[in-house]
């Protein structure tokens, strides 16, 4: 049997989203159609807005609705650390524990030969250019711990020996292969407090 257009378009629709496959897209596809039309527009608009609005501060290359980010332009954080994670989300994670009052910088991946990604296609080149700067006195790498997570930081840890900076890489106490994100703020919070120099 075949769905009315609409109702198929909508399907693949949520099937283009990550870990949705076509069992749990017809599912929130009826969903939609038994909900409340004000509610229906309601959620449209915001994933509009979302696009539309949110864009990547041009200094920390997180995601922002200002630029620069809200972080950036704090003139209460401590501007002589920064915070090197893979993915935006990761932010919310550190922030998440209260113990970090710093910067940071949003890689949006890390280094991976096996699948043709280099420094250069990762926020690397953007980093570089921030340490400049002779506000920063540290750099906290807080790539995932993976293989590709581990390698960036190694990565990283050598590009940036010319600068003189103290260069920590927060403690294993993180699941291994485990993303950042996930982790909760006690374990998070503690990798931070145990990170050592590299
Ligand atoms: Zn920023």
């Amino acid at each position: 049997m075949h769905y009315p257009e609409p109702i198929s378009k909508l399907i693949e629709g949520f099937m283009k989203l990550p870990g949705i496959g076509p069992k749990t897209a017809g599912r929130l596809a009826f969903y939609v159609l038994s909900m409340k039309e004000d509610d229906v527009l309601d959620l449209a608009k915001s994933l509009v807005n979302a696009k539309r609005n949110l864009q990547y501060c041009s200094v920390c290359s997180n995601i922002t609705d200002h630029d620069p980010c809200r972080i950036c332009q704090d003139k209460q954080r401590d501007r002589s650390v920064i915070c090197i994670v893979q993915d935006p989300k990761d932010v919310i994670a550190m922030e998440r524990t209260k113990e970090y009052d710093g910067l940071y910088h949003v890689l949006h991946g890390a280094i991976s030969p096996m699948d043709g990604i280099g420094p250069e296609d990762i926020k690397i080149p953007d980093l570089l250019k921030r340490l400049q700067d002779d506000e920063v006195q540290e750099i906290i790498l807080a790539t995932n711990p993976t293989i590709e997570g581990e390698a960036t930081s190694m990565y990283i840890s050598k590009l940036v020996k010319p600068f003189e900076l103290k260069v920590t890489r927060i403690a294993h106490g993180l699941p291994v292969g485990g993303d950042l994100e996930y982790a909760d703020e006690v374990t998070l919070s503690k990798a931070l407090e145990g990170r050592r120099e590299l």
